[in-house]
């Protein structure tokens, strides 16, 4: 009945929806909640876009990529300079010269590095997050800014993650406070939601339907189908259960028309509970009266709540390692996205990913 059956309306799924679409396949895109979306989904509320699951800021360093996010609704020109706040202090982020100045009292490049090189911890081979960490921005930066932020987000010592995670964020000698390197960046105008809503046109999608519950009645009716849900659901769980992180957001209306300044707070001691305040308006220089802002609160994932991030440490990675064997085995089965793939994925990766998978099924 259908050339293509797509398993969740994420971005993965939306981005497929609209290629096959534009090439006339017969879609149809199954979501289990009541909206599109996934986890970028955002709702207005007091005029002011509000990003109902977590701070989404779109950055890619490809210009192909960047090209095809605006063919659908136009992105502004925000940049994320997040700041830190601990034990009273307020820090920039990055790690850049500013936060050198702020931690150190460093004024030149030259002065930051020595600095840095009579705190940085000599591992070579770093083999876990904290390692990595003190050997990129030495041990105070590293108690100061990584450390309780990081337990609180995974859960886990940072002596239990692995490095790459700290890896995405820069560290640079100049007085520049873009978290992000990429060229390209920004936030749809209209918000998240009308813009994988543009993807969609076109394309039928059925809300409120559980893939997974109905789940050979869906495959005989499709010749291939994308799958972009938790990918140890789709095997009943057989070979054991991946985690994962979530977090949920404590949202309030403040009669106040800036509250904090800046889109993002992030709290990098132990002690506060919640990991980041967001002020939503400031990722779009809203000019309403009021504001909303959201508390962060970072937990583990039980049955019922929404998975956001795969935690890859060691046991995991091995778990998924098997599920992916059996997803190769699968003759129209295609995993994607996040929790398809298991996979720390950013928005622009996951267009690209979506691209190339769609080059390699039409094949
Ligand atoms: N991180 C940190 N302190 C911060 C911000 C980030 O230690 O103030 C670490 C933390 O381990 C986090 C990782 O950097 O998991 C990646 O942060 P990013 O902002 O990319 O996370 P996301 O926005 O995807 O939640």
């Amino acid at each position: 009945e259908y050339d293509l059956i797509i398993v969740g309306s994420g971005l993965y799924g939306c981005v497929t929806a609209y290629l096959a679409h534009q090439a006339g396949w017969r879609c149809l895109v199954i979501e289990k909640r009541a909206f599109t979306g996934g986890n970028i989904r955002d709702e207005v509320r007091e005029g002011i876009n509000v990003h109902s699951y977590g701070p989404h800021v779109f950055h890619t360093r490809h210009q192909e990529v960047w090209d095809f996010a605006n063919r659908f609704t136009p992105f502004n020109h925000f940049r994320y300079c997040p700041l830190a706040r601990y034990g009273g202090n307020m820090y920039n982020l990055p790690f850049n010269m500013h936060t050198f100045y702020q931690l150190y009292g460093t004024q030149t490049p030259e002065e930051a590095a020595l600095r840095l090189r009579q705190e940085q911890g000599l591992y070579p081979h770093p083999r876990n997050l904290e390692e990595k960490a003190v050997s990129m921005v030495g041990r105070t930066m590293y108690e100061t800014l990584i450390k309780g932020y990081t337990e609180k987000q995974w859960g886990r010592k940072a002596t239990e993650l692995p490095p790459f995670i700290i890896e995405r964020l820069p560290l640079r000698f100049t007085f520049d406070n873009n978290y992000f390197n990429d060229p390209y960046q920004g936030v749809p105008m209209a918000g998240y939601s009308p813009w994988v809503d543009k993807m969609l046109e076109g394309t039928e999608v059925r809300l409120n339907t559980d893939f997974l519950a109905d789940k050979d009645y869906w495959m005989k009716k499709a010749g291939h189908v994308l799958y972009t849900g938790a990918i140890d659901a789709f095997y009943d769980y057989v070979l054991g259960k991946l985690e994962y992180r979530t977090v949920r957001f404590e949202t309030e209306v403040l009669d106040t028309d800036n509250y904090q300044g800046v889109a993002v707070v992030n709290y990098t001691d132990r002690e506060t509970p919640y990991t980041r305040v967001i002020e939503h308006k400031h990722f779009e220089f809203g000019t309403q009266k009021k504001t909303v802002i959201s508390r962060e609160y970072s937990t583990d994932w039980k049955e019922g709540m929404e998975p956001y991030y795969p935690v890859n440490d060691a046991r995991n990675q091995e778990l998924y390692q098997k599920y992916a064997a059996l997803a190769e085995k699968e003759e129209k089965v295609i995993f994607g996205g996040r929790l398809g793939e298991y996979k720390y994925y950013d928005m622009d990766k996951v267009i690209e990913a979506a691209l190339n998978q769609w080059e390699k099924m039409q094949r």
